[in-house]
């Protein structure tokens, strides 16, 4: 889990969900997706109190689907000095023009990264849509 602390904007929610499950003692869980270039993996989190003042962090995977390998989520290609903006918590890449973010497969036909060019580097951070959904996650 601690790709998602690396980026403010992440580090900053999760701050805000750990305040709140240590004030509330109410556990909080929240769906986000660990991908692989070949698997989109969809997750659950669940953050709980523990008795003794800490927190409990329960991940688990709720289903998975194969596809052809991605070589944009893959660490081992080249990378331009490009960077383009992924969520850590869906997977979306953001397309710059109107701060939409869609699919990587959908971002790699409208950016025209195709496997043979040099592929932009990978900024972590996390899209308006999981910002809001993070903040109204519910108590289980
Ligand atoms: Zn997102």
């Amino acid at each position: 889990m601690f790709e998602f602390v690396a980026d403010p904007g992440n580090r900053h929610i999760y701050t805000l969900l750990m305040n709140r499950v240590r004030e509330t003692g109410r556990s909080v869980n929240f769906s986000f997706r660990c991908d692989a270039p070949d698997l989109r993996r969809f997750m659950q989190m669940e953050i709980g109190a523990l008795s003794n003042g800490g927190l409990a962090f329960v991940s688990r995977t709720v289903r998975e689907e194969t596809r052809k390998s991605i070589a944009l989520l893959d660490s081992e290609s080249p990378r331009s000095d490009e960077l383009l903006g992924i969520c850590s918590w869906c997977k979306k890449v953001r397309l710059d023009e109107a701060d939409e973010w869609v699919e990587v497969e959908d971002a790699i036909k409208h950016l025209n990264l195709f496997e043979s060019t040099l592929l932009p580097q990978l900024s972590h951070g996390v899209c308006p849509e999981c910002y809001e959904s993070a903040l109204k996650a519910e108590g289980v």
